[in-house]
C-alpha cells in the first residue's frame, strides 16, 4: 500500500478513537518509525505531510538525517543506547525516549550542547517486567526521574513503554493504563521539586505500535510509534 495512503488512515483512526474517548486527535502525535526504512520511503512520508520520524540504530539514523538535511523535521531515538553513542544522539536527536539508566543521562546532558535547545527526553520503563526488554522497573523509576530533572540540559518529558506483544485489546490497555498511572503517580512525587511550568511538560505518554494504537489512545497515549502499519515491512 502506498504510504501516502497509509498515513491517511491512521489519521482517520486517531481522529476516530480519540472521538470515542473524548479526547482531542491533536493531542496525539504520530511517531513515524522509519528503522529499516529507506530515504525514498521517508521522502514520501514527507511529501504526505509527517515530519517525525524515529530511528532505533545511531549510524542508520544519522545517514539518514544528513542526506535528507531538512531542519523542519524532527528526529527521536527509541533504540537501546549504548554509553559510546549517547554524544552522537545529544548532537542530531530532539528527543530520546529510550533512557533506561542514570550514567545515559549524564552522558547525553553533558554531550548536549548548551548552544541546542535542551533535548527532550522520556524514561523507558519495563511495563511487562521482561527479563529480555529494555527499560526500568516501575519501581526505580521515581529516582531516575528525580535525578533527571535537575540535568539542565535536559528536559523530562514523560513515559515510553512497549509491553508485551498481544493480540488481547484488553490486556493492551492494562498495560498502557499502568503506564498511565505511573505517570500520575510520578508527577505527584515530583510536585513539590518540579516548578509549574517544568511539570506542564512532563505530560507525554509514548505508547502504541502498529498493533495497539486504538487501545493507547484509549489509555491517554500523547505520542503513538507505528512503524510497518506506515511504511511497510522492514528490509
Ligand atoms: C520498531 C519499533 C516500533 C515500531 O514497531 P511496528 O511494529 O513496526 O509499528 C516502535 N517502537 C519501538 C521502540 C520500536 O523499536
Amino acid at each position: 500500500m502506498h504510504i501516502k495512503q497509509s498515513l491517511q488512515q491512521l489519521r482517520q483512526l486517531i481522529e476516530t478513537e480519540s472521538a470515542r474517548y473524548n479526547r482531542n486527535a491533536t493531542d496525539i502525535k504520530i511517531i513515524a518509525v522509519s528503522k529499516k526504512q529507506s530515504i525514498k520511503s521517508i521522502e514520501q512520508a514527507i511529501s504526505a505531510g509527517q515530519y517525525i520520524f524515529a530511528e532505533s540504530y545511531v549510524q542508520e539514523a544519522l545517514a539518514k538525517i544528513q542526506n535528507l538535511n531538512r531542519p523542519e523535521l524532527q528526529w527521536h531515538f527509541i533504540g537501546p543506547i549504548q554509553s559510546n553513542k549517547t554524544a552522537k544522539i545529544a548532537q542530531h536527536f530532539d528527543w530520546v525516549h529510550s533512557i533506561d539508566r542514570l550514567k545515559i543521562a549524564q552522558r547525553l546532558n553533558e554531550q548536549r550542547a548548551t548552544s541546542l535547545p535542551a533535548l527532550n527526553v522520556l524514561i523507558q520503563v519495563n511495563i511487562s517486567n521482561e527479563a529480555s526488554k529494555a527499560g526500568i522497573s516501575p519501581e526505580q523509576l521515581p529516582q531516575l526521574a528525580q535525578d533527571i530533572i535537575s540535568m539542565s540540559n535536559l528536559r523530562l518529558r514523560g513515559l515510553m513503554v512497549m509491553p508485551r506483544q498481544t493480540t488481547d485489546y484488553k490486556l493492551q490497555r492494562q498495560s498502557f493504563a499502568q503506564t498511565r498511572l505511573l505517570l500520575n503517580e510520578l508527577k505527584q512525587s515530583l510536585a513539590t521539586k518540579l516548578d509549574f511550568s517544568l511539570a506542564g511538560l512532563l505530560d507525554n505518554l509514548s505508547m502504541g505500535t502498529s498493533n495497539d494504537i486504538p487501545a493507547a489512545i484509549a489509555e491517554g497515549a500523547t505520542m503513538i510509534r507505528p512503524g510497518t502499519l506506515i511504511f511497510g515491512s522492514r528490509d
